[in-house]
């Protein structure tokens, strides 16, 4: 079932973005967001890729050196790696090694378990040689509420985890670690800067642990957050919320502006949530096969209801928020 275009809410984001004078099109691309498929070692309640181990769907050689291409010819600065978990994927480390011969900055959205997941022993050793930069979910750092929403034994695997992406270097000199949250139920995040505060204490007290920033991410009222807000008969409510809460100020940073996103099977999208929706890139090109990468620019964005939960409160990105 498609809950966000069967929803029924009164009022529609691009009705919003008009009423306050506002409108929202591409600038030149400078992201590209590729997800490597639908594999994970993991299957959270929250997961908006509904991944998991059973999953099969990996991007194939030939759509990977299409984004390696892309890349290239549209001289993108950020390569950002999704899943799943993308190191599952087997060309994941040619990827990853090609770009960074680039001179590409890569992030990898890792999920930090798969650290200790077989034949991942030195996935680690390999991201820091690469100078990849890691997001990397811990949605609290208390053990009950990580366990509530990713189920038990995945906060102790993701505090080993970051201890050793410290020893690894990752947090104290060039190598890059940050961390995401998200909350645990139907309501906004707190300020990001304090509760970015409040886990830099707790885990270097706690664990010994170092990081760089902490990126507070709005749940999207979309696939398995979704079917969880219908079957509590809170789906509505929680739009309202998002729409309640909407930030002008939010909107001039959206990533989708600036942002392409890239399905296993190489279909395009105008941000990893569309994707999800498998709501097409407005621009046009359906696949990376056939874009004309120029053609990006000021070009129209596909957007629904779920678009509210980018600009509620403080805004939210992949890389937290926005105002
Ligand atoms: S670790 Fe990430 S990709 Fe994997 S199931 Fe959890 S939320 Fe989804
Ligand atoms: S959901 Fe995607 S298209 Fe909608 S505002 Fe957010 S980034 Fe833009």
């Amino acid at each position: 079932m498609e809950l966000v275009a069967a929803s029924t809410h009164r009022r529609t984001f691009p009705g919003l973005l008009n009423s306050k004078g506002l409108s929202l099109r591409r600038r030149a691309l400078s992201t590209l967001q590729v997800n490597l498929g639908k594999l994970c070692n993991q299957a959270c309640q929250h997961c908006h890729v509904e991944a998991g181990p059973q999953r099969t769907e990996n991007m194939e050689l030939a759509t990977v050196e299409a984004c390696l291409r892309l890349a290239r010819d549209a001289n993108v600065t950020v390569v950002d790696i999704t899943g799943g978990a993308p190191e599952l994927n087997p060309h994941f480390r040619y990827f990853v090694s090609e770009l960074h011969k680039s001179g590409v900055q890569v992030i990898d959205r890792c999920n930090l378990t798969v650290l200790w997941e077989p034949e991942q022993e030195d996935t680690a050793d390999f991201l820091a040689k690469h100078q990849v930069r890691i997001i990397a979910s811990l949605p609290c750092y208390s053990e009950a509420n990580v366990r509530k929403q990713r189920g038990s034994g995945v906060f102790d695997k993701s505090i080993r985890a970051l201890q050793k992406l410290n020893d690894l270097g990752y947090a104290k000199g060039n190598l890059v670690l940050d961390l995401v949250y998200n909350p645990v139920g139907a309501f906004l995040p707190p300020d990001q800067s304090t509760l970015e505060a409040t886990y830099k204490k707790r885990l270097r007290e706690d664990f010994g642990i170092h990081f760089n920033h902490l990126f507070t991410l709005t749940n999207m009222p979309i696939k398995r957050f979704a079917e969880a807000l219908v079957r509590q008969g809170k789906y509505e409510e929680y739009l309202d919320l998002l729409a309640g809460a909407f930030n002008p100020a939010s909107v001039d940073g959206l990533m989708c502006r600036d942002l392409l996103s890239v399905g296993f099977d190489g279909k395009l999208y105008d941000c990893d949530f569309n994707q999800m929706l498998e709501l097409p890139l407005a621009a046009g090109a359906k696949t990376i096969f056939d874009l004309d990468f120029k053609r990006l620019e000021n070009a129209p964005i596909a957007t629904a209801s779920h678009c509210f939960g980018c600009t509620a409160g403080s805004g939210s990105s992949c890389t937290g928020a926005l105002a």
